[in-house]
């Protein structure tokens, strides 16, 4: 095994600034082959992303967390990616529904402690349980979402789960987002036309009105907007040089160096 650092990969996210998404999705694809899978909430950056994968003809499969108390227009945006894009979608859930973690907990949403705590049972959790099966995750964090994510670089290094994290629309702004879907028609969450700038559970997402931050309506009732559930990396605070432990062989190739074993 080798370790892969966050620094390791500083010359690679240069380059790859250059790259067009759907260059960074096969480029994942044939580097990680089948330990490599998407992440969706099936919010918009999320569908395309969906869409993009679809469209390259790849068969990377999406993980999409359950956390159980999902609006219904989620759901049945998961379905129809399914349905549409044949995706292998894999939903996952948490240990305990909702009612059973008030009943054990209380409601756990109503203070920043008990977000944490319900953040890392129902969304956390879930996905660290399936995480030794993938080496690099493909995410959809843009730089234009602002606050934490306003320097999200392409590649990064998820200490949480080992893999490599990928987002490959980091450089897409609103303009772009907007012209990809016309053009292609990808499947939007109805949520976004309800006034929902991003989406995640019932429970803490409201809509934002047109002069409020992006993420205004994510645990609102929490303020003052600078909340995240932790399962992105660049969303947490950074731990001094993060790194992954993953095999040579791999590290090489995501490095792109060639390996002499002549002496
Ligand atoms: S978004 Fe709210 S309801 Fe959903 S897991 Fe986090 S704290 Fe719990």
């Amino acid at each position: 095994m080798a370790r892969l650092s966050q620094a390791d990969l500083v010359d690679l996210n240069q380059t790859f600034e250059e790259r067009t998404p759907q260059e960074l999705i096969q480029w994942a694809s044939q580097i990680f082959g089948d330990r490599i899978a998407t992440i969706s909430a099936m919010q918009m950056s999320g569908t395309v992303v969906c869409h993009m994968i679809h469209s390259t003809g790849s068969s990377i499969p999406v993980l999409f967390v359950d956390t159980g108390v999902m609006f219904q227009e989620t759901l049945e945006t998961r379905d129809r990616v399914i349905k549409e894009y044949g995706l292998n979608v894999i939903s996952l859930h948490p240990e305990l529904t909702m009612q059973e973690q008030t009943e054990k907990h209380g409601v756990l949403y109503l203070n920043p402690e008990g977000q944490e705590q319900c953040c890392h049972a129902r969304k956390v959790e879930p996905l660290a349980k399936v995480a030794s099966q993938y080496d690099a995750l493909i995410g959809s964090l843009r730089r234009s979402d602002g606050g934490k994510r306003a320097v999200c670089p392409i590649l990064s290094v998820d200490v949480e789960t080992n893999t490599v994290r990928i987002n490959p629309l980091a450089e897409f702004d609103d303009e772009h987002l907007a012209a990809y879907i016309a053009e292609h028609n990808v499947i939007v969450n109805p949520l976004h036309a309800q006034g929902f700038s991003t989406i995640g559970c019932n429970r803490c997402t409201t809509p934002v009105l047109p002069n409020e931050p992006k993420r205004a309506g994510r645990w609102r009732h929490l303020g003052p907007w600078s909340v995240y559930c932790g399962i992105n990396p660049t969303d947490r605070d950074p731990t001094h040089s993060p790194s992954i432990e993953l095999p040579q062989e791999l590290v090489d190739r995501i490095l792109g160096r060639m390996t002499d074993y002549m002496i």
